[in-house]
């Protein structure tokens, strides 16, 4: 689930320190998967 839109309308994007890390679609931004801390990983 996203975390700024919680949109579930995601796409795999590839890893990012062995986790697995989605692009979302609805607003573009790049997250990685964690439910510990909502973590989310900005494209430099
Ligand atoms: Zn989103």
């Amino acid at each position: 689930m996203c975390t700024k839109c919680k949109s579930e309308n995601r796409v795999k994007s590839g890893f990012h320190r062995g986790k697995q890390r989605y692009l979302c679609k609805n607003c573009g931004c790049n997250y990685v998967k964690n439910p510990c801390k909502g973590y989310y990983e900005k494209e430099k």
